[in-house]
């Protein structure tokens, strides 16, 4: 297993570098998506590739939350399409293997599921256009599976089970579009659809570049730390998790992070 984080503060990239290094794998987090921020400054970027080869680090990007590339009204669609497009030419600047992206949302329920994938025909379109938009980079989409909500609830989220993801790798499959696979939300998705999350895996490990690692109660995302009931979980598809898929701590204290590590190094030394 290699361990790596994902930035959750605001925190500037050579910053949060420098203060992580003891983590091979780092997420940096888009935060700041304007035009005068670091993201578009080549000359600081080429200082953040300059430290991550410096620290031997691989890098990926978290792109901005809030964009939905599978959203009807045409003009937030193209932004949102626009803002991956640009968060993969930077991440293609610093070295970085992926940008993570989330689908986004639709205002309706699971429950409408011809409406729901017509929203994902939207969010594979705009995928299209911006694969084909960088297909001279070597840079990979990573999109992220996402907490499926309750069906009464009149929202949903794209992506947010096996099913959507058989939907959509059978419409686009790119060498480059990965996913990321969010443990914490695949445990609320399986709670709701009654699918076992290491039947999940078993279906898309092969398409996975990284895993999401934080817990709950099964009903909120609270990106809590893990803990024995997790890891009896993680046990059972450990075998499917490479050395080239690392496990991305992503709770918000750093002391919360130390807490998975640990069970995770325990697992290991167990089964091995
Ligand atoms: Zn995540």
């Amino acid at each position: 297993m290699v361990f790596g984080i994902c930035q959750k503060t605001k925190m500037d990239w050579i910053h949060f570098i420098r203060s992580n290094s003891h983590y091979p794998h780092l997420e940096l987090f888009a935060n700041n998506y304007t035009d005068d921020s670091f993201m578009f400054d080549h000359d600081y970027l080429e200082q953040v590739r300059a430290e991550s080869i410096e620290n031997n680090l691989t890098l990926s990007i978290h792109a901005i939350q809030g964009i939905n590339l599978g959203e009807k009204v045409e003009r937030i669609h193209k932004v949102s399409r626009d803002i991956v497009y640009e968060t993969l030419v930077c991440g293609e600047e610093i070295g970085a293997k992926w940008v993570t992206v989330h689908l986004g949302s639709a205002g309706l329920s699971n429950i409408d599921k011809n409406k729901k994938y017509k929203r994902l025909d939207l969010a594979i379109n705009a995928l299209e256009e911006i694969l084909s938009a960088t297909s001279n980079m070597k840079i990979n989409i990573a999109i992220e599976n996402l907490v499926r909500l309750p069906p009464n609830y009149g929202k949903s989220r794209l992506f947010d089970c096996v099913e959507e993801f058989e939907y959509i790798f059978n419409k686009l499959n790119s060498e480059r579009l990965k996913v990321i696979f969010d443990i914490g939300h695949a445990r609320i998705s399986s709670k709701e659809t009654e699918n076992d999350m290491s039947m999940f895996i078993q279906e898309i490990y092969k398409h996975i570049c990284a895993y999401h690692v934080h817990w709950n109660n099964g009903f909120e995302d609270t990106h809590s730390p893990l803990n024995n009931e997790s890891i009896k979980e993680i046990a059972r598809f450990k075998h499917f998790i490479a050395d080239d898929q690392p496990l991305l701590f992503e709770c918000y204290e750093q002391r919360e992070n130390e807490i998975s590590m640990k069970l995770l190094n325990e697992l290991m030394i167990q089964t091995r």
